[in-house]
Order: structure tokens, then sequence, then C-alpha cells
């Protein structure tokens, strides 16, 4: 059984919407590249990941502790929770992108956690419907909003119609890809323009020479939430959770 159909089956069997992966099982998914997100990477992609040595993925993950998953079990609570409080910043800007609250609960949570700075350089993600994050964002103040965010990002991969509908709308047009262009996981392969600032969107590598690793890289008009509309989106969305979580009594 590949891991999506044993997703689907543990999620159909059990009443729960969040499950934790064990160590082994988030670096067994990683290693088979279920998305292909690692065989789409050029050279200097690959170079800046230093996808070439053996440690690139194992060692980099953990299980947590039960005080852990406690934590993660009351943020994707709350947040399921937030999302059904229908007025607020937090509904309107899920309506600006015109994402349903109703589906966006219906995912299930399915989270692996990093335990060093390498993968990815430790850097909130999504790998298919699998939401990636540092250990140490489980103690941080911003784990719920983190965790809303990448949902927001599942959502991407899961109805991209929906996304490409409202980016048309939007005035978002695509643009062949860029050279020095650094690929996010997150989002999809195309590069586009933004229909306000008049930029192109995509990290931009620094120095190819001196390339060390994914972080090397300058955002259009220094803005990170410019790298993709897919990330404007979340940036935007998680944004207004934080505005609106601060005004609930
Ligand atoms: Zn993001």
């Amino acid at each position: 059984m590949g891991f999506f159909d044993w997703i689907k089956s543990f999620f159909l069997k059990k009443p729960e919407n969040l499950y934790v992966l064990q160590k082994k099982e988030i670096e067994t998914y990683l290693a088979a590249d279920p998305d292909s997100f690692m065989r789409s990477l050029d050279t200097m992609n690959k170079t800046a990941r230093q996808i070439h040595t053996p440690s690139f993925i194992a060692g980099h993950f953990c299980n947590i502790n039960r005080a852990e998953h406690k934590r993660i079990t009351n943020a994707t609570r709350t947040v399921d929770n937030m999302l059904q409080k229908e007025n607020g910043s937090l509904h309107e800007a899920l309506e600006r992108w015109k994402i349903s609250y109703t589906q966006l609960i219906q995912i299930p949570w399915v989270i692996g956690v990093m335990a060093t700075n390498s993968y990815e350089r430790g850097m909130s993600h999504t790998r298919g419907i699998v939401i990636i994050i540092h250990r140490k964002v489980l103690a941080s103040q911003a784990l719920e909003s983190t965790l809303l965010h990448e949902k927001i990002h599942v959502y991407q991969k899961m109805f991209p119609s929906v996304i490409d509908e409202v980016l048309t709308k939007k005035g978002y047009f695509q643009k062949s890809c860029a050279i020095y262009q650094r690929l996010n996981p997150d989002t999809n392969t195309s590069t586009y323009h933004h229909p306000k600032y008049d930029v192109p969107m995509y990290a931009s590598f620094k120095d190819s020479s001196m390339l060390q690793s994914i972080s090397d890289v300058v955002f259009p008009m220094n803005d990170m939430s410019l790298e993709h509309p897919y990330e404007e989106c979340a940036y935007e969305i998680q944004r207004a959770y934080e505005a609106f979580y601060r005004n609930i009594p």
C-alpha cells in the first residue's frame, strides 16, 4: 500500500483528524519523494540543499514526547475552532482567496517534525499533504498561525483549479521560469507576475557560485510573501489569523 492510501485508510478508520508521523515514517515518506519535488530540482537547487550527501534526510527528524503531542493537538483544535467563527478578519481573508473554511477543516492534519536546521533549512513547509515543522516551533507562540499557514498550502495543492481561477480573476499572470529561481515545495512550479506591484514573483539565489543554502536568496521588494501568489495568500491568512486571535476575548 502506498503512503497516500495508507493515510486515507488511517483517517477513514479513525475519527480523529490529526496524525503526527514517527521519525521513521517521515524519513521513509521523504525518501520516496512522493510529490516528485526532489526530482524537479535543477543543479542550483540541489546544490543549495546539499542533496548529494548521505545524511540529507536521515537524522534530521524526530519522534515527539507526550507534552509536545498535546501542544500540537491543542493547536490544531484551536485553529479548527477559530475557522468556524464566521465574522472577522480571518473569514474576510479566506473569502478574498475564495478558500472554503469547511473544506479546510475537513483536510486532516498530517505532521512531521524536524529536529535540526539542515533539512529545508529547518523552515516550515509541506510535502504533499504532510506539514513539516521544526520541533522548536512546537514551543512557540506562532505554532497555531504557522500550522494554519501550512494548511493553506495543503489546500492549494488539493484544490489547484480553485486557486488558479482566483489568481486569474485577481490579474496574476504566468511568466516563463526565472533562471536563478529557488524552488519552493509549497508552491507550484509556475512563476507569476504581480498585478499590483508589477514585479515578477520569485525568490532569486544571490550568487550561484557561492551557493551555500536555500536561504541565500532575495525576494521581490524584500518581501518574502511576494515569492509566489501561494505564499502571498498563506501569509495574508496567517496574519489575519493572528489579528483575529488577538481580538477574541
Ligand atoms: Zn508558505
